[in-house]
């Protein structure tokens, strides 16, 4: 790599974690990141440095544009639901002969006083739904499943209310939250129950503990499994990884 030319690392975003490295990163003298995003929410949280939105077309699509952009190393930090990308990263990563870790933040543990219902996927997590009204945070995208159970009320909180949007009850919201609004919101709607995903990461677990000061079910999708390849579970060993490679 010639002296004046930065290591240029492409970061997977659409993660707190991502959004800390674009942060870490931003203004460097000796690596230059460019945080990809799919450009799915209607508006997004400005993350620091060069951003891409939209998708690549597939891992071939990817792999062509790790060459022709000379990126150096990729770095998947992508949700740990997201599977399909951190799948084509790996793929186009291989292709371009390019390095690539996948940062996968621990998942939440049932504590005690958890009432936990673990399932394998959204289909499972409607029928084990144990009471009504419900609160579900799941995400937009995966709501179609739950309007089958008619003796349900639903409140999905959700970033963009989805278009066709169930005949549920939605809020609006983006995270963090905190103990506080989870618990009136709780309260405000009447919810005996919740759903969500094991995202794992402080942004989304206070409803998790007022669930468990209520003693309110959670029926908890697992996650998928994780992607093949170099693992690191936060922001801060990604950069020692992106370092490491930019000093050697
Ligand atoms: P996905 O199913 O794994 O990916 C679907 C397609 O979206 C990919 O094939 C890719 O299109 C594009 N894509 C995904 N992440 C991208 C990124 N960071 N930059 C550019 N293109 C990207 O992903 P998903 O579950 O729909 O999630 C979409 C985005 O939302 C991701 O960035 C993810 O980190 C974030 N997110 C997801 C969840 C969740 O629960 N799934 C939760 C919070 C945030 P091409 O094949 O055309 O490249």
């Amino acid at each position: 790599m010639p002296a004046s030319r930065r290591f240029r690392v492409l970061v997977l975003g659409g993660s707190a974690e991502a959004f800390d490295l674009a942060e870490q990163l931003a203004g460097d003298g000796e690596v230059e990141a460019i945080t990809a995003m799919a450009g799915v929410t209607r508006e997004r949280r400005a993350v620091p440095g060069h951003v891409r939105i939209g998708g690549f077309g597939g891992p071939d699509g990817l792999a062509a544009w790790l060459a022709a952009e000379q990126i150096d190393a990729v770095v998947d930090s992508t949700h740990p639901f997201a599977r399909q990308m951190s799948a084509n990263a790996a793929r186009a990563a291989a292709t371009a002969g390019v390095p690539v870790i996948h940062v996968l933040r621990p998942p939440w543990t049932p504590q005690p006083g958890d009432d936990w219902r673990e399932v394998d996927d959204m289909v499972a997590a409607a029928r084990a739904v144990p009471a009504s009204p419900c609160f579900l945070t799941v995400g937009r995208t995966e709501l179609a499943p739950f309007a089958a159970r008619r003796d349900v009320v639903f409140v999905a909180r959700v970033i963009d209310r989805p278009d066709p949007a169930p005949d549920f009850t939605y809020v609006e919201a983006r995270g963090p939250f905190v103990l506080d609004d989870e618990l009136a919101l709780i309260e405000r709607h009447g919810i005996r129950s919740i759903v969500t995903k094991n995202s794992g990461g402080p942004a989304a677990e206070a409803k998790l503990t007022a669930a468990r000061r209520l003693g309110l079910p959670v029926v908890m999708v697992r996650r998928p499994p994780p992607p093949d390849g170099v693992l690191v579970p936060g922001a801060a060993a990604a950069l020692d990884w992106i370092r490491g490679l930019s000093h050697g």
